[in-house]
């Protein structure tokens, strides 16, 4: 079945490094995109919306929380599964995010496994 993930974060090397680490991991997507902020991600997502969204907190114009928030908002977006990646790992912060409609958070540093594991579930 065909796969789409959106990497949203606003360093480009980071971006570059979750892609390799998916790429590591073995899981496979037919379509990859990125984004810098939250604006530009919701942006992306109207023009052609995408399964998975891997998304950092700490963003400038619109962070990763503010995003999760608004992608739920959207009902045609209720499928769309949002699995954050953070160096932020206060349980405060993952409960709230979690509450607002995150599916996951991958904490910093990450592994291929640990890829595998938050997103093989959603890749059925
Ligand atoms: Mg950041």
């Amino acid at each position: 079945m065909a796969k789409s993930i959106m990497i949203v974060d606003d360093s480009a090397t980071m971006r570059k490094i979750i892609m390799r680490t998916i790429n590591m991991s073995g899981l496979e997507f037919d379509r990859t995109e990125e984004a810098g902020n939250g604006a530009e991600a919701l942006e992306k997502m109207g023009a052609n919306p995408v399964e998975i969204m891997l998304c950092d907190v700490n963003m400038p114009e619109m962070s990763g929380t503010e995003l999760v928030k608004k992608v739920r908002e959207v009902s045609a977006y209720a499928d769309t599964k949002i699995i954050m990646v953070s160096t932020e790992s206060s349980q405060e912060l993952i409960d709230n995010t979690i509450a607002d409609g995150a599916n996951g958070f991958i904490t910093k540093p990450f592994t291929p496994e640990k890829f595998q594991e938050e997103l093989s579930p959603y890749m059925k």
